[in-house]
């Protein structure tokens, strides 16, 4: 990764950089001269994620589905990194239940973490990313930001409006300088899924059985595409949504 693409100088907050995707993120655009901002809710997992990284790596408490949080979070990245350049809105999470079964609350939940947070978070950017001069959003989305499946109805209607709303900032921030792309995980292997694959044991091999690869995404996979979408070798690459999945969601 080193020396692929240059981003000495820009400082990049991930959300849920603390582990799984986010850190395989993270560390990309590290490797490529990011000084990083790790935001999740457990401040020893972000502490922890820090030590990894090393250099100059900051480590923020934020729990996102607060609404004050998100503006307080910037202005902590401001005040002790001094610019916001890249942000990843990575952090979020699944409720697995049938349509019928969803509660309000459960609801809420998975829409204020994917949805309503990386809104929130992103406006409060918006200042920071236009002073950069060459502002970068990256938002996760996922394979069902394409397609449907029986058990995640509010994971689904999140991520596929996460995918909308991303192309709503390219066409609003270009002018700005600032890109706005999606990323789309596969199956990839995180907490996220670990808990899945417990729930139905049958998963890991019908992923392995069904995907192009023959295998399940690791985070490593995304660092170099998070580090291309920072860099200035990306500027006229914006709203789009680009899935990470080793061929999955090319199948009907
Ligand atoms: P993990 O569960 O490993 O990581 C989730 C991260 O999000 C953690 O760092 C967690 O921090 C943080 N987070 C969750 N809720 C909040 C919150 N309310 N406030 C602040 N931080 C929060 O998941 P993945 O790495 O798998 O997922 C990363 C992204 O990729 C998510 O958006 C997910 O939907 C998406 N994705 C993942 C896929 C997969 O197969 N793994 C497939 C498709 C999309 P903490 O632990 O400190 O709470």
């Amino acid at each position: 990764m080193a020396g692929m693409f240059d981003l000495t100088g820009r400082v990049a907050l991930v959300t849920g950089g603390n582990g799984g995707i986010g850190f395989g993120m993270a560390r990309g655009l590290a490797a490529c001269g990011a000084r990083i901002v790790i935001a999740g809710r457990s401040a020893e997992k972000n502490a922890a994620a820090a030590a990894e990284l090393g250099g100059q790596t900051l480590a923020l408490q934020a729990e996102l589905t607060d609404p004050a949080v998100p503006a307080k979070l910037v202005e902590e990245v401001l005040a002790q990194a001094g610019r916001l350049d890249i942000l990843v809105n990575n952090a979020g999470t699944n409720i697995r239940k049938a349509p019928h079964m969803v509660t309000d609350e459960e609801w809420m939940t998975v829409l204020d973490t994917n949805l309503t947070g990386v809104m929130r978070l992103t406006r409060a950017a918006y200042p920071a990313l236009k002073a950069s001069g060459h502002g970068r959003v990256i938002n996760i989305g996922s394979m069902l930001s394409i397609f449907g499946v029986s058990f995640s109805p509010a994971y689904g209607a999140s991520k596929g409006a996460v995918v909308q709303y991303t192309k709503s900032l390219a066409a609003a921030w270009s002018a700005d300088g600032i890109t706005a792309n999606a990323i789309l995980p596969g199956w990839i292997d995180t907490d996220l899924t670990r808990k899945a694959r417990q729930d139905v044991p049958t998963l890991n091999d019908a992923v392995i059985a069904r995907s192009p690869s023959k295998r399940w995404g690791d985070p490593k996979d995304f660092g170099g595409i998070a580090a291309f979408l920072a860099s200035d070798e990306a500027a006229f690459i914006t709203g789009t949504a680009i899935p990470v999945d080793g061929g999955f969601s090319i199948q009907g």
